[in-house]
């Protein structure tokens, strides 16, 4: 019945499981353990798990798989798996796949700790990593062959906001039997459409959009039900990150807001980075949803809106950039994104800080560049603050 309705539909019912009670918000059921009738029931229990069946909180708890449930029907996934945080479930879709011998492809603009993974552990237990420029369709050619067992790349990457064609890259990987595992955190769950474009997994750190409100970590593998039960789901539930029933439940009542929040966000986004484009302080305004953007048609293809994040080049590198920000009087100086409060962020003195001047050099992280996710305040007051900081510079 769920699979029929429209999104926002599916975003407020989807998953739900009511206990006895039949209450009508979903219960936090915060326990780690289940108690069976009897013995013979706890031995069919291990044998077999039933619809609607747990043993144990980190195999499964209905309060999670509720939040599962709900944003895989999102997804248009035929299931999931929630992880303790964006980070664990990128551990979690390429570690459980992964094994000594097999070659991944990955694009080279990735969160660090995607890069820590793919560049500092995998290639420890005998994974060959490639690293290519995520946009550049040759490079992905040229880099995959038979031994790559996946492909795994941002869809928009952070904090160049450049972005990737999934169809294209997806067919690239098929022709090999490589498997694409997209992290889709900048598209957001609303403006994707990742798997009817060719991904076999989404990977999301629900810490952003989701939450929403800056308040709990956590992160979901979406994907085919044989990837999720038969290769994600062993790994996870003995490894050990799986989601707290409480940040699921904060998941889950995120889901019900998460289309009218991130729908704003990128109008405000939209409108902002309209209004600052060619501002005399700024010597580049990037955002996919503005027409001068490298990937426009592709964005507005892919994802039909440019998000809820921009960046920009403020002029007279870090010390103006520096200026800007400690001018700001509403947008906070922090490094989350997809938050209900406006966040900027100075990439290369902090996320991407580690970055050799080379790496962070090819990737567009220049002094003065500066990131900003939009959030939910009024729009004038966000473009006055910002206008306000930029005269100080
Ligand atoms: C934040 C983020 C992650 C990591 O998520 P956590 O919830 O912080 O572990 C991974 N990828 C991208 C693109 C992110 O923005």
């Amino acid at each position: 019945m769920s699979d029929e309705w429209k999104a926002k539909t599916k975003l407020v019912h989807g998953g739900t499981r009511r206990s006895q009670y039949n209450e009508v918000s979903e219960a936090i059921f915060m326990t780690q353990g289940f108690v069976y009738e009897t013995a013979e029931q706890a031995k069919g229990r291990f044998e077999a798990l039933g619809e609607d069946e747990f043993i144990y909180a980190r195999y499964g708890n209905p309060t999670v798989a509720m939040f599962e449930e709900r944003i895989a029907l999102l997804e248009g996934a035929e299931d999931a798996f929630a992880t303790a945080s964006g980070m664990a479930a990128v551990n979690g879709a390429l570690m459980s796949m992964l094994k000594a011998g097999d070659h991944i492809v990955a694009g080279r603009a990735l969160f660090g700790s995607c890069l820590y993974i793919v560049e500092e552990i995998l290639p420890r237990f005998g994974v060959e990593v490639t690293l290519v420029d995520a946009t550049d369709l040759a490079a992905w050619q040229a880099a995959v062959r038979d031994t790559t067992r996946a492909v795994f790349f941002e869809t928009v990457s952070n904090p160049g906001l450049e972005v990737a064609d999934i169809k294209g890259i997806s067919e690239i990987a098929r022709a090999h039997g490589a498997l694409v595992v997209v992290d889709n955190v900048f598209s957001t769950p609303v403006f994707s459409d990742a798997i009817a474009q060719g991904a076999d997994a989404v990977v999301y750190s629900t810490t952003k959009h989701v939450d929403g409100q800056g308040r709990a970590l956590g992160g979901v593998i979406l994907g085919t039900r044989e990837f999720i039960r038969g290769t994600v789901e062993p790994y996870m539930k003995h490894t050990g990150g799986a989601m707290s029933p409480f940040n699921a439940w904060i998941m889950l009542k995120g889901l019900e807001t998460i289309d009218l929040r991130v729908r704003a966000q990128a109008a405000a986004a939209a409108r902002i980075a309209t209004a600052l484009e060619g501002h005399d302080k700024l010597a580049r305004v990037i955002y996919p949803g503005l027409e001068s953007h490298p990937h426009h048609a592709l964005a507005m293809a892919q994802m039909g809106a440019g998000g809820t994040v921009l960046t920009f080049e403020v002029k007279g590198g870090e010390a103006a950039a520096f200026r800007f920000l400690d001018a700001l009087r509403i947008v906070l100086i922090s490094n989350n994104l997809g938050d209900a409060k406006s966040i900027v962020t100075h990439p290369a003195t902090t996320t991407h800080q580690r970055l050799p001047g080379d790496q962070k050099a090819l990737l567009g992280i220049s002094p003065g560049l500066v990131r900003l996710s939009v959030g939910l305040e009024d729009e004038e007051d966000l473009l006055a603050d910002l206008t306000g900081a930029l005269a100080q510079v």
